[in-house]
């Protein structure tokens, strides 16, 4: 037996002792989604269970190191684990915008200080981030944010409104782009850490034709922050927050794995009994390109991982993996018949279909737009003249 069977072999039967049967079915809900923090509202005592025995492991976090919340497997082990989730449908422990985004930027940028405090909250789901990025008016062009830092000696007073940010009203601190230098525009923004708490931080709301309100407006009025919560230089937070955008776009491509980018095809026959010769080939054509799509985000990620990945690789995957993912919800709908459609019933498992194709309408804007993408991948893959 090679050592990766063992590790398989090991996974599985943790899997079986540890995964409850709750923990096995489709995410139908919001309130299926795990996301930590400090008010964290458990579904059911399984969810609870599911999240402390992964946190214990590591597990929430399988590829950081042990020292920082966890369970330091190399990138083939990372693999073998979701491979075994997958396989018996085992859902996220967590989800958190710590372990997508902030934590691989700590990684990177923090102090060794920021790693032990911050990743280890991170990895036990007790901490809720939120991402302060977007502003009005400084959207696709990030670097014309106006959000004000001013240097008051040992801290610094924050002002200015961030807009769209996602569950900022559920978020107990937030990750944040602030100016810190009027005259140079690169080069005068810092990536700051606090807590969402903080007098003059407030968050409103923005209603969705939907009925739901994932994101808000959120204004810092004379908000106090102190000067170790600065990840990386002062005034160098722009290159911070590019290493963050890449694992965003990364884990909006869907590029490492799961639900977004398999095949569908032979599901759909079997769900849909008699499918249409149009609708076949056209969800032949989808699986063809959803598997070619897996086996480039496969070599992606381990291009990642060590190191050797094109800087702007997560544009181009971030670009194919939204937009198949859309194709993917596009064609449930149309195998799904008039119950598809249907917004609350039974029939519609909770309007769960319509409700994810809506959701992805948004994967070709959060994160960076297609077009935007596209501009990139242009000038920086292709290096083609001609573009801003
Ligand atoms: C579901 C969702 C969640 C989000 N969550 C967060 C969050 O938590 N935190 C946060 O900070 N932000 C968040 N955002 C905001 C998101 O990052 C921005 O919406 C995105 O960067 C686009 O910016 P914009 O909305 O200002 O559009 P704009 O930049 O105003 O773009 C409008 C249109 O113009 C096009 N365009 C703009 N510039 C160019 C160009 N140079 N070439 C060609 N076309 C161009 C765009 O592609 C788009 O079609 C979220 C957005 C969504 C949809």
């Amino acid at each position: 037996m090679s050592d990766s069977d063992a590790f398989r072999g090991e996974i599985r039967a943790w899997l079986e002792a540890n995964c409850p049967p709750e923990m096995r079915e489709p995410v139908r809900t919001d309130a299926d989604v795990c996301w930590g923090g400090r008010e964290v509202k458990f579904k059911n005592e399984a969810q609870r269970q599911w999240l402390e025995a992964c946190a214990a492991k590591g597990y929430t976090v399988p590829d950081w190191p042990r020292e920082y919340g966890g369970a330091g497997m190399s990138a083939a082990e990372a693999k073998i684990w979701r491979e075994e989730m997958a396989r018996i449908g085992a859902r996220p422990p967590l989800s958190s915008f710590g372990i997508w985004m902030l934590g691989p930027a700590l990684l990177k940028f923090g102090t060794e200080e920021q790693k032990h405090h911050y990743l280890n909250q991170i990895a036990r789901g007790e901490i809720r981030w939120c991402q302060g990025y977007s502003e009005p008016g400084s959207g696709s062009d990030l670097v014309s944010l106006q959000t004000f830092g001013e240097d008051k000696g040992d801290h610094w007073v924050v002002n200015g409104q961030k807009i769209w940010t996602s569950y900022a009203d559920k978020a107990d601190w937030i990750f944040c782009l602030v100016r810190t230098d009027k005259t140079n525009k690169y080069q005068g923004i810092s990536f700051l850490l606090f807590d969402m708490k903080s007098p003059g931080v407030t968050t409103k709301p923005i209603l969705l034709i939907s009925g739901n309100s994932p994101f808000c407006e959120t204004f810092f009025d004379n908000v106090k922050v102190p000067k170790d919560q600065i990840v990386g230089q002062l005034n160098r937070g722009w290159d911070v927050a590019k290493y963050l955008l890449g694992h965003e776009r990364e884990m909006i491509s869907g590029a490492g794995g799961g639900d977004r980018t398999a095949a569908i095809g032979a599901a759909m026959n079997r769900s849909a009994g008699g499918v249409d010769p149009i609708l076949r080939a056209e969800l032949a054509a989808f699986d063809v390109d959803a598997l070619a799509y897996a086996a480039m985000g496969e070599k992606f990620m381990d291009e990642v991982k060590v190191g050797k990945g094109h800087p702007a690789q997560s544009n181009m995957m971030k670009y194919a993996g939204t937009e198949l993912n859309k194709r993917r919800h596009e064609l449930v709908m149309a195998s799904g018949g008039s119950a598809a459609l249907e917004w609350d019933s039974d029939a519609s498992d909770g309007g769960s279909k319509a409700r994810n194709w809506l959701r992805t309408k948004a994967n070709s804007i959060e994160g960076g737009t297609s077009e935007v993408m596209l501009n990139v991948i242009a000038k920086r893959i292709l290096e083609l003249p001609g573009v801003s």
